[in-house]
């Protein structure tokens, strides 16, 4: 289910998000960045000046073209969205520029780490090693640490959104 259809499940649409954000813009990651033009889009700095860059690989622009016009906030590093924890992006580069993970507490879940590309599978994560087609392997394994410690220090559940037979486990809007 895109998540057009998932937002039309609990009677929402783009306009009701307040803020957007994208892990990094890769096709499969933010296609859907065109239907959010409305919210605030919380954007690596480093993520859109290597998107916009001549020598880009790997990224089609003309995909999410539209946010060209959004009300873009550039972020540097890790952000704590609303100030009090409960939403925090963190700068995990590596499998592109200016890649970040996602970080929320939930009053019945907890808190869950989106992997977004960090890692792609268990076995990645299991390995810690880096995809050949990453942007830079060192910052991909520096992140992998960052981010394991957050997971322990946090408590957090890894969700990793790419392994297809973990993904199916868990519950999604409109479910939840
Ligand atoms: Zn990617």
């Amino acid at each position: 289910m895109v998540i057009e259809q998932q937002l039309a499940a609990m009677d929402l649409s783009g306009a009701d998000i307040t803020h957007a954000a994208n892990s990094h813009l890769h096709f499969d990651h933010a296609v859907a960045a065109n239907y959010f033009l409305e919210s605030e889009v919380l954007m690596q700095r480093s993520e859109w000046d290597a998107a916009f860059a001549e020598d880009a690989e790997c990224i089609d622009t003309n995909l999410f073209d539209g946010l060209k016009g959004a009300r873009l906030s550039f972020v540097d590093g890790d952000h704590d969205v609303f100030g009090n924890g409960s939403v925090r992006l963190i700068y995990a580069p590596g499998h592109t520029t200016g890649h970040q993970v996602l970080i929320v507490n939930l009053d019945n879940t907890g808190s869950i780490l989106l992997s977004s590309d960090l890692y792609h599978t268990r076995a990645n994560r299991k390995l810690q090693r880096s995809p050949t087609f990453n942007s830079d392997a060192r910052q991909t394994l520096a992140s992998m640490e960052k981010i394991e410690r957050l997971l322990v220090e946090s408590g957090a559940t890894l969700w990793i959104e790419h392994h297809k037979a973990l993904a199916d486990t868990l519950k999604k809007a409109p479910e939840f």
